[in-house]
């Protein structure tokens, strides 16, 4: 029972997520094609999780204990279980994905696959020890490979099971009380933040893990500057719903989705969308530390 209930949320969200993609492309022609392949992806990914066979996470008393006393995260990216069977097959798909999708990326894929088949990358090593970025970045390096696409498809291929992962360990946190910076799942800096509930509370999205924890609505997540006169923001025109927070102190930003006027948004899909407020950002001389696939 439980299982078709799922299928049938996830199916109900798709049609969402579909509609909504109609809705951006009327009004942005322009990402038509990138929101095309993002939907593909997305597809692609919830069908999946309906295979994933993911192990317990043994949750131990002390996690809490130090999360609590010291603030490190309840777990390392790395500690997240891992369905490698799964991840594999889907790391296929999307290379296939990846492949129809532009000739950039179709030569990228190629050059991936050559490498697996010479058995010169190890992609079960490679997924099983944990995706650290730079680890990723070192292997797209030593084979010549773009490492951002390369990224995509590892980070990719793994997020079922990482979802899977912080879903099991949600009941252990309080999202309201931590208002720090970095995850309190995984210790991920985030990737958005948004605004929601009728008094517009903040929240962060980890870019790994996907869990969301509250923080102030005057605070720079990455330096933790307070200082009002050292926070600006602006918006898109005719864009209120979105929103870059920019800070003086790191000179990075951050942007905020207000998900009182979007209702039940895709986040990630929101941050596609506003591609070009991230132009806007850059032009102004502000980075983003956690670029999505599209930016930087
Ligand atoms: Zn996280
Ligand atoms: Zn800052």
């Amino acid at each position: 029972m439980k299982q078709s209930q799922n299928v049938l949320t996830r199916e109900k969200e798709l049609e969402k997520l579909k509609e909504r993609i109609q809705q951006i492309k009327k009004k942005r022609p322009g990402y038509g094609e990138m929101l095309d392949f993002y939907q593909k992806v997305e597809e692609t990914q919830q069908s999946i999780k309906a295979f994933l066979k993911m192990k317990p996470i043994k949750f131990k008393k002390e996690w809490k204990e130090l999360l609590a006393k010291e603030g490190f995260s309840l777990i390392q990216k790395e500690d997240f279980p891992l369905d490698t069977e799964t991840s594999t097959k889907l790391f296929a798909t999307l290379c296939q994905i990846g492949k129809d999708s532009n000739p950039h990326m179709a030569e990228q894929v190629r050059k991936i696959k050559e490498a697996i088949d010479n058995k010169r990358i190890d992609l079960k090593k490679l997924l099983s020890k944990g995706m650290k970025a730079e680890k990723i970045k070192k292997v797209a390096d030593e084979f010549g490979l773009d490492a951002k696409v390369f990224l995509f498809l590892i980070q990719g291929c793994t997020r079922p099971s990482i979802e899977s992962g912080m879903e099991q360990l949600r009941s252990q946190l309080d999202p309201e009380n931590w208002l720090k910076g970095y995850c309190p799942m995984c210790g991920s800096l985030p990737s958005l933040s948004l605004l929601k509930g009728e008094e517009g509370k903040r929240y962060l999205l980890c870019s790994y893990c996907g869990y969301q924890w509250r923080i102030d609505r005057l605070i720079c997540p990455f330096c933790n500057n307070k200082e009002q006169q050292f926070l600006q923001y602006f918006c898109g025109e005719g864009e209120d719903a979105y929103r870059i927070d920019l800070c003086d102190k790191c000179q990075q930003y951050i942007k905020t989705i207000d998900d009182r006027t979007l209702e039940e948004l895709d986040p990630v899909l929101e941050d596609l969308a506003t591609l070009h407020l991230d132009i806007l950002a850059s032009q102004k001389g502000y980075k983003r530390p956690i670029p999505n696939f599209w930016t930087a």
